[in-house]
């Protein structure tokens, strides 16, 4: 017997639509690339995106078709998102941090018809040109008063939507139809697809929005540090217009002072980026002397954070932080860090551990994990192994078939090694490729880092595995130091003891003015291991 309720598919339409007809004037405001501030209403957004579905429609775009965007967070990037998936079209976000033939291997693999792009982009959009054929028009996101000589016969996008009407109706879409596409940063090989749908993106939509995850609500100002160009900024531009949030979109300027003024002027109440983000405010902020005088919580997450930065938001700041855990493949919200009642008694320092953690399965997500061999190990916090996912937001299978199979018995794999508890809290210990394997156990290179950032004078430290006669591997630790800090091989070495197993403490030190990140803010261990995997250790 079949339920007798409405059959309305989960439509990306149908956020934008809720917030123009209930929360019509709450603003999003941005900081132009041109330069200024942008400032208007979810009804003004609604209103542009179905001229810009119109537009595209005029321009000869289908369903299913896939359209690229190289940008920042901007309100233009906000109706893309909806203009685009609106009309069943295919909105590819391309991060412009990757090299330049890599974009060009992702625009033609994608099929991309048009690109939009923001002008930071222009001189990497007219190198790319001629290697993307199948490209019938760039779009430069900007006014005609600012458009750019180029060698490339450009659209200009104020002039597309401008030249528009408003008036349309938005299709009701398969739920299961794609609605956008990401591709993988791809350490290693080509980068993958990721093709999100309506379904999966609205089911995330709801499952970021609970209490024990962001806990979103109409009452907050968002301002997605997180890049709209990679895994849509953590579903943000989606999830506030569920609730009818105020957006704050900080377009091209990321240092920390902007971000500050912006924090201020907007009154933000909640953020979400990477530790390197939070790493350059938190300096500004200190350096300045200034507090936050809204925010009440930070979402940290894409790579560990390091205790010591929770530590100084919470205590210095009174922000919360809201640790997270995801992937491009997971939409990409798996783990929230929030407590639950009964750790509010616990003593300081066993709460402090456990928020250092990647945080708490949201529901939505199934997790476990599981020895060499695929047999599920015990939730207890101890066991460590291969992290598996489930759910209804989790890839089965990458864009065109790349790569075969990705599933194992229905799970995803995730390539990171952890633990789980009953409560469902999980913890990295690892990236698979990344633990350090000596005398056949395991040593945590996430764990070495964040002893290392805890001392004062290491601004950022990346650990690797390093080939050793007797022991297969040993921990190789490579610093950046603070601006005109001294501390010495010796000082760092002897500052994990007590904090690590004595056998986990690096066999060696070595300085660097700067370690490599990837596109997406990781630290590029491949490059480390490059450049560093044959080093010499002491008395080998
Ligand atoms: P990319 O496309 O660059 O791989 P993803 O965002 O998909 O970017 O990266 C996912 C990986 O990032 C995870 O599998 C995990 O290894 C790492 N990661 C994400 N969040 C955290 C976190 N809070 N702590 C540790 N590692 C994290």
């Amino acid at each position: 017997m079949q339920g007798l309720m409405m059959n309305a598919p989960l439509n990306i339409s149908a956020l934008i639509r809720h917030a123009d007809r209930f929360h019509g004037d709450t603003e999003i405001v941005t900081r132009l690339v041109e330069g200024g501030i942008h400032r208007y209403t979810y009804s003004d957004a609604h209103r542009r995106s179905r001229q810009l579905a119109n537009a595209l429609a005029s321009l000869g775009v289908k369903s299913t078709d896939r359209i690229g965007t190289l940008a920042w967070n901007t309100h233009r990037h906000f109706e893309i998102y909806f203009a685009m998936s609106g009309i069943g079209a295919v909105c590819h976000t391309i991060n412009p941090r990757l090299f330049p033939e890599q974009i060009t291997y992702i625009v033609n693999h994608a099929d991309d018809s048009y690109v939009f792009f923001d002008l930071t982009f222009l001189p990497l959009v007219e190198k790319l040109a001629p290697h993307c054929r199948g490209v019938k028009g760039w779009v430069a996101m900007t006014d005609k008063a600012h458009m750019p000589e180029s060698s490339l016969d450009l659209l200009c996008y104020e002039q597309l939507v401008n030249g528009h009407s408003d008036h349309m109706e938005w299709p009701e879409i398969d739920e299961g139809a794609a609605s956008s596409l990401c591709y993988t940063s791809g350490t290693t090989g080509n980068p993958k697809g990721v093709l999100y749908s309506h379904r999966s993106t609205l089911l995330h939509a709801f499952g970021a929005c609970l209490p024990d995850a962001l806990g979103l609500s109409a009452r907050d100002v968002v301002l997605p540090v997180v890049p709209m160009f990679h895994v849509n900024a953590w579903g943000l531009p989606y999830s506030a217009p569920l609730v009818g949030a105020k957006l704050v979109f900080p377009g091209a300027q990321l240092d920390g002072a902007s971000l500050m003024e912006l924090f201020e002027s907007e009154k933000v109440t909640l953020s979400a980026g990477v530790p390197t983000i939070w790493l350059g405010l938190l300096n500004h902020v200190k350096s300045q002397g200034v507090r936050f005088g809204t925010l009440k919580r930070t979402v940290i997450g894409g790579s560990a954070c390091p205790p010591a930065m929770i530590r100084t938001f919470e205590d210095d700041y009174g922000v919360q932080v809201l640790h997270a855990w995801g992937m491009t493949e997971m939409s990409p919200l798996g783990t929230v860090n929030t407590f639950k009642s009964r750790h509010l008694d616990w003593p300081e320092a066993e709460r402090q551990a456990l928020q250092n953690k990647q945080g708490r399965v949201i529901f939505g997500v199934d997790m476990k994990i599981v020895d060499d061999e695929g047999l599920e190990l015990p939730r207890d916090g101890q066991a460590y192994g291969d992290l598996m996912v489930r759910g209804p937001w989790i890839c089965r299978e990458y864009f065109k078939g790349e790569g075969g199979d990705p599933l194992r018995d229905g799970w995803f794999p995730t390539g990171d090694v952890a633990t789980l508890d009953q409560d469902g809290f999980m913890q990295i210990t690892d990236r698979s490729k990344d633990v350090i394997k000596s005398g056949g156990e395991w040593i945590s290179s996430i764990d070495l880092e964040n002893t290392a950032v805890a001392h004062p004078d290491v601004h950022e430290a990346a650990v690797i595995g390093v080939a050793h006669p007797k022991w297969d591997e040993r921990p190789l630790l490579i610093v950046v130091r603070e601006p005109g800090a001294t501390v010495t091989r010796e000082a760092l070495l002897a500052f994990f003891e007590g904090r690590v197993a004595k056998w986990w403490i690096p066999d060696d030190v070595v300085f660097v003015d700067a370690l490599p990140h990837t596109a997406t803010g990781k630290l590029l261990k491949t490059k480390l291991r490059e450049d560093f995997g044959r080093h010499k250790l002491p008395g080998t």
